[in-house]
């Protein structure tokens, strides 16, 4: 009989684990697996704030898929996919068209603007290496413009939309790298305001509140200004309006404020809700019982009928049982049946400092800085094992 064929869409956290341990589980022969994502690398999402803030280089937050994947085991396309037609089983790529026994979807998620006007068009996401590399850039050349135009402080006014844990580990960066910049551009720090804007009632709505507090007292001391239970309601090419009629000129609108599934799944005509596929406990979509999704587009729900927030670590976890699954569907054996254990959350706030909550112990300052740097360096030797951990990891 014909070998079964697995496509996996996405060579991110959920993708690329899945691709790993299919090639170390599966015999020879057993099944035909291809990896397609859009570039030739992986990139470390949870690493992008500090190239984008412009503290560490984008290089350290990404590796070759070669470098990842056994050739012999995994086929690896780099394409872009453009739609996903699960009637036929088949993927329309840019270039080419795959066809798949089994499916797997890990192609993350897009940043969801809930219809606030002018975010798509005039703010940036921290999304992926090339968006990094531009906000890097973009940030280094207000200050250039401020030189030639003195007048212009709102070259100066960055405004980070979203106190969840990207806005606050990438504000912990930026206010690092501020300070760098006024001394090569000869500018003056107290013209410089960083104003992160949150429309909840507290920034890190639902972490611990005394932890909450301890990192929005770091992040003033570095003079971060918040504004919180403060809608964005417009973001304009001059800046944003806040709901409360304020106006803030700025030239640097980063937007952190949520996330969606990518939206070929809805194109797919597969069950959504904010682009995201509610799985069951097996991965599969309720539709096709040969289609898994994991990580940022899927949504799996808690004891409580409320979804865990999407995180590099619930699509790791994913991607083990996900790999299970195919193999169990493979050889017709049992199944595993997806449960999210909580290995705790570490958000950093720049240079030695972090909070976070690991089992049931609070930890903040410089020790919740290692344990973010231990929880980096568990990943890259999960993808990579050690030569990774040596080449990336920053101790
Ligand atoms: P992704 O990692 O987003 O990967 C999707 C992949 O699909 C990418 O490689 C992309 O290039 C590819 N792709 C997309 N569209 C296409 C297409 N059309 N064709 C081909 N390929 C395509 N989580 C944590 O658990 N801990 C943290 O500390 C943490 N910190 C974070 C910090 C930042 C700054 C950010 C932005 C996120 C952070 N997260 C963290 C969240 C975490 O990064 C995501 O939950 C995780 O990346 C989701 O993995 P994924 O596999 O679903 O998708």
């Amino acid at each position: 009989s014909r070998i079964p064929r697995i496509v996996i869409l996405g060579a991110g956290y959920g993708g690329i684990v899945t691709a790993i341990r299919l090639q170390k589980q599966l015999n020879y022969n057993e099944a035909d697996v291809t990896l397609v994502n859009k570039h030739d690398y992986h990139y470390i999402t949870t690493h992008l704030h500090m190239p984008a803030a412009g503290t560490d280089n984008p290089e350290n937050a990404r590796v070759e898929i070669s470098k990842l994947i056994d050739e012999f085991k995994v086929d690896f396309v780099k394409s872009t996919v453009l739609q996903i037609k699960p009637q036929e089983k088949k993927i329309i790529l840019e270039d080419s068209t795959l066809s798949y026994d089994y499916l797997v979807i890990g192609l993350g998620g897009e940043p969801e603007t809930f219809g606030i006007p002018g975010l798509l068009e005039y703010s940036l996401n921290i999304r992926s290496i090339n968006s990094v590399r531009f906000i890097r850039e973009h940030i280094e050349y207000q200050f250039a413009r401020f030189k030639k135009e003195p007048t212009r402080k709102d070259y100066l006014t960055f405004v980070v939309g979203g106190a969840g844990f990207t806005g606050i580990e990438f504000l912990g960066e930026l206010a690092d790298r501020i300070p760098r910049l006024c001394r090569e551009f000869d500018v003056n720090p107290e013209l410089v305001q960083i104003i992160n804007v949150e429309a909840a009632p507290t920034a890190l709505p639902g972490f611990d509140p005394e932890l909450v507090e301890y990192a929005m007292g770091v992040l003033k001391d570095k003079g971060v200004t918040f504004k919180i239970a403060t809608a964005i309601k417009e973001c304009t090419p001059d800046g944003v309006i806040l709901a409360t009629g304020e106006v803030i000129k700025a030239a640097t609108v980063i937007w952190t404020g949520g996330i969606r599934g990518n939206r070929m799944l809805e194109e797919a005509g597969l069950e959504t809700s904010r682009g995201r596929v509610v799985v069951d406990s097996f991965l599969r979509t309720k539709e096709y019982e040969n289609i898994y999704v994991i990580g940022d587009c899927s949504i799996v729900l808690n004891d409580q009928g409320r979804p865990y927030p999407p995180t590099a670590q619930i699509a790791m976890q994913q991607a083990d049982v996900c790999a299970h699954n195919l193999i169990a569907a493979i050889r017709n054996s049992s199944p595993r049946e997806f449960k999210f254990s909580n290995k705790g959350t570490v958000a950093s706030l720049g240079r030695g400092e972090a909070i976070g909550i690991v089992g049931k112990y609070k930890i903040k300052g410089y020790s919740a800085a290692m344990m973010k740097k231990l929880i980096d360096m568990r990943y890259l030797y999960i993808i990579g094992g050690i030569p990774l951990v040596l080449k990336k990891g920053r101790f």
